[in-house]
């Protein structure tokens, strides 16, 4: 149990180190990414409730991977268009359904919405909470419990922002 909460929180305080989203000349010679939408089963239910936020539906693959550098999720872009979104393995092993889901959420946000980060916050009942999904390390188990109590504030930031 100890050695799991430890785990956790190294993941948690690891989760920003550099960026998460990449783009590339060309198009991805792996064959890993593409202009289809596939997603993996794990993060489907994640993915769906972005696309009907959206009101639309991805154009490319959604995977569980094992992403080194204790990244917890990863945007990967080509010039051609083909994108590669990935969560981590152990996050999505580990972790709530709130936090996966703000990853999910964090990782479309630059693959689909082409949104950077924004380590923004937000005071809430005298609570200092992160603005966005998009801030540049994953919630806390706290913050994304707040996350889910305050979706379609969320949501709206994430899609209605102005300046996107
Ligand atoms: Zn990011």
């Amino acid at each position: 149990m100890l050695r799991t909460y430890f785990l956790m929180l190294l993941l948690t305080l690891t989760a920003g180190c550099g960026r998460d989203y990449y783009t590339y000349d060309g198009f991805d010679v792996t064959g890993e990414a593409g202009q289809t939408r596939i997603v993996d089963v794990e993060l489907e239910a994640y993915v769906q409730k972005f696309e009907s936020e959206w009101g639309q539906r991805i154009s490319f693959r959604v995977k569980v991977s094992d992403i080194p550098e204790g990244k917890v999720g990863m945007c990967t872009t080509w010039t051609n268009g083909d994108k590669l979104a990935e969560v981590d393995r152990v996050y999505v092993d580990l972790s709530t359904p709130n936090q996966v889901e703000q990853v999910v959420m964090h990782e479309l946000g630059h693959c689909a919405l082409g949104r950077g980060h924004d380590n923004g916050t937000w005071t809430f009942s005298g609570l200092i909470l992160p603005d966005s999904v998009m801030r540049s390390y994953a919630f806390t188990v706290s913050e994304s419990n707040y996350y889910g109590s305050e979706h379609s504030r969320y949501m709206d930031e994430l899609f209605h922002r102005n300046g996107l």
